[in-house]
């Protein structure tokens, strides 16, 4: 019978696990948040990924359960893993991508080198923090953010007052010194049960408003030895958390050639979409041979440079599909993904692929053919 893995989770990473599994004749199956989402063309149901007897009885269906976003609740993993389900990552590695205060304690025992943070539970302390950082920091709520929400430049310890307002008894606050980065890079790990680990190339990651607007890969006007580096501290973070399946490890690059890193996802990653169709295994299937214990496959790039361009909001009338012709006639050499969403405002509903032996051209043409589409 088919090796069976189960998705918590029906957006577009969940999605884009379906063609690998196809290929690898993995039985894929999601358990979706509601009709109509994103990975609906696998095998959905829909249902809370809160609910422990929900996600126990999708769990029953399945030889492994591997996730599209982080949000599962602790206990639910941790039932899981008690009824004896092979859960990929697991709790005690996904919680360190589900709250950033956890996440910046444990590298700092690893000696990971991050920015400047503490946990700060009132206004008292968050001015503590500003007034040895040249009165500035990031706050950031610890859980549940995601691109850029949750995430405030603050000046004074009042930026932040709605946010400990909201606070529950214990909880606290991140705060990180502002760091003046030239740039964000992305590297990405992948990790078996068993601990073989593949490292892909370290990329670029461009965000506008928070969001990831384009990857260069690999990152252009590295030296080898922040190529290294980067891939250290990618491999360091697997092995120390026991991550399974694909880590991507947000990095800042300072004016002075260091490497300090942002945020942990344990999953398939927006700065790795151009794996798909730039690297030897693409990052949705290489997830999928990690988290079912199968030999990795190689990471190494198709092509000497590769670029993702990612499509936001989308066309205000129709959707993607209605564009297709247009963009494929002028771009050829375009690689165009969609995720079967509807159109709003700085939501990601797709993103195009183009590798090639020049940088220049293939970020033209990466971004011409999403211009398409916006
Ligand atoms: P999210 O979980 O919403 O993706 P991040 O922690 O990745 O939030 O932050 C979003 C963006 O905010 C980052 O990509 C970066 O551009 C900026 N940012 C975050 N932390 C810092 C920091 N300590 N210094 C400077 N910029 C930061």
């Amino acid at each position: 019978m088919a090796l069976r893995v189960g998705v918590i989770g029906g957006g577009q990473l969940a999605r884009m696990m379906i063609a690998p599994a196809v290929e690898l004749g993995i039985d894929l199956r999601v358990l979706a948040e509601g009709e109509g989402m994103s990975a609906q063309l696998a095998a959905t149901e829909v249902g809370d990924y809160r609910d422990l007897e929900v996600v126990r009885a999708f769990a029953t269906g399945v030889d492994v359960v591997t996730f599209d976003h982080e949000h599962v609740p602790q206990h639910v993993l941790r039932a899981l893993v008690d009824d004896g389900v092979s859960v990929h990552p697991g709790p005690d590695a996904l919680q360190f991508a589900q709250d950033k205060l956890a996440m910046r304690a444990r590298l700092a025992e690893l000696g990971v080198p991050q920015p400047d943070w503490a946990a700060v539970r009132d206004a008292a302390e968050l001015e503590a923090f500003l007034e040895s950082h040249d009165g500035t920091g990031v706050v950031k709520t610890p859980r549940g953010g995601y691109d850029g929400k949750g995430v405030r430049v603050v000046r004074a310890a009042s930026d932040a007052q709605d946010w400990f307002d909201a606070l529950g008894d214990g909880e606290a606050l991140l705060v990180e010194e502002l760091v003046g980065f030239v740039r964000e890079l992305a590297q990405q790990i992948a990790r078996r049960p068993g601990g073989q680990m593949v490292a892909y190339p370290v990329v670029e990651t461009v965000q506008r408003d928070g969001v990831c607007a384009e990857v260069i890969a690999p990152a252009p006007d590295a030296p080898e030895r922040l190529a290294q580096v980067a891939e250290g501290i990618g491999r360091a973070i697997a092995e120390g958390l026991g991550v399974t399946g694909m880590l991507a490890v947000e990095l800042f690059e300072t004016d002075d050639e260091r490497i300090l890193v942002n945020e942990l996802a344990m999953r398939p990653h927006n700065s790795g979409h151009w794996s798909q169709d730039g690297a030897v295994t693409g990052q949705f299937e290489q997830h999928l041979r990690a988290v079912a214990d199968l030999p990795l496959g190689d990471a190494s790039p198709r092509a000497p440079w590769s670029v993702m361009v990612n499509i936001l909001g989308g066309p205000a009338e129709g959707g993607l599909v209605d564009r297709f012709a247009a963009a494929m006639a002028e771009h050829p050499s375009a690689k165009i993904h969609t995720y079967g969403k509807d159109p709003r405002p700085g939501r990601k509903v797709g993103h195009v692929n183009v590798s090639g032996d020049d940088l220049d051209d293939a970020v033209y043409v990466a971004r011409a053919a999403a211009a398409h589409f916006a």
